[in-house]
Order: C-alpha cells, then structure tokens, then sequence
C-alpha cells in the first residue's frame, strides 16, 4: 500500500467506539446587564455623617458604639429634617472631650461626647417654633431637646431621654440665654 493510501484509510476509519461528542450545552443568555446603579445622592435637607463629625473624628476616633450612636443620630436628625421639610446645617455635632472643654456652656458630660446629641443651625427660629408645634414628630422618632430658651440660634437634639424624661428639658442651672424664645409650656403628654 502506498503510503498515501494508508493514510487515507486511517482517517476514513469510522470511529464506531468513540463516544460520539456530548452535545454542547446550551448557553444560557447572559442576563442583561443591570445599568450601573448611580450613587445614592443625599436629600437636599439631609445632613452626612461628614457634617456630623466635622472632621473630629480625625482628632479623637470614634468608639465601635460611638459610630452606632453618630448613625443613629445622623439618621433621627434626617428623619426630622424630612418632616420639617428643609435643610438645617450642624453648628455641632460630634465633639471630643478636648473639643466639648472649649464650648461655652457645654456640660461636661454633653451627649455630644458620645455622639448622641446634635445642634442644627436655627438662627431664625423656625425650627424651634415647627417642632413645638409639631411635638408628635420628635416623640414619634425618638428626640429630646434642650430648652429653646437656653439655645439661642440653634436645635439641640439628642437620641436620649434626659434623666427627667422630659421631652423638652432645661438643660442648665444657668439662667437662660434667651427667655423669651418660648414661654416654656408645652403638652406633658409629649414627655
Ligand atoms: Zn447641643
């Protein structure tokens, strides 16, 4: 046999013991690719956590609890911010002990210390009027504030009933520095 002739013959060969090829399976259709999901932005009235911490967080780091607290905060704030229905700056939120020593008037063992208590920027009192008008919101959310009477300009909120369990509370036993933002009467069924 010539040799070409071989060569032929082996590649005519049926090849009747070889398992015939599986059948490719079928290609599932890729799914269509989600569009890339844009950012979440934040509400115009909301504040960030950056807004809450003010950069402190870099002079004194928070605690594992501290961060749960400032979460909490930031998000009882917004809440608040959402029914009040516009934006409020913080005039403080965050404050580490070297930072709360500075602040006149703070009290030495300020909420604001363990991230749980924020001032929002009022300085033309809208804030304080709406939320006394609306004192079922703060309730309903969990919010205690200081006496506006003590916090001339600014909100003081805090995720924390005071000992008294008053929803509004005189924070001081310094005169006030306002006494006539608000006659200081408001519904006991609120605390
Ligand atoms: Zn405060």
């Amino acid at each position: 046999m010539a040799l070409l002739d071989w060569l032929l013959s082996i590649l005519k060969k049926p090849e009747k013991n070889k398992d015939p090829l599986p059948a490719p399976a079928p290609v599932a259709p890729a799914p269509a690719a989600a569009p890339p999901k844009p950012e979440p932005k934040p509400k115009p009235q909301h504040i960030t956590m950056q807004d809450y911490l003010m950069g402190r967080d870099a002079l004194a780091p928070l605690t594992d609890e501290m961060k749960q607290n400032a979460q909490i905060t930031v998000d009882k704030v917004n809440q608040l911010l959402d029914k009040f229905g516009s934006r409020r700056g913080v005039n403080s939120g965050y404050r580490p002990a070297a930072v709360n020593q500075h602040v006149k008037n703070a009290a030495p063992n300020s909420k604001h210390l363990t991230c749980q208590a924020c001032d929002l920027e009022d300085s033309d009192g809208k804030l304080r009027d709406w939320i006394i008008a609306n004192l079922a919101v703060p309730k309903e959310i969990g919010l205690w504030m200081e006496d506006f009477r003590w916090t001339p300009g600014w909100c003081h909120v805090q995720i924390v009933p005071p000992a008294s369990k008053k929803r509004i509370y005189i924070p001081s036993t310094k005169p006030p520095l306002n006494p006539n933002a608000w006659s200081g009467v408001y519904d006991k069924a609120y605390d």
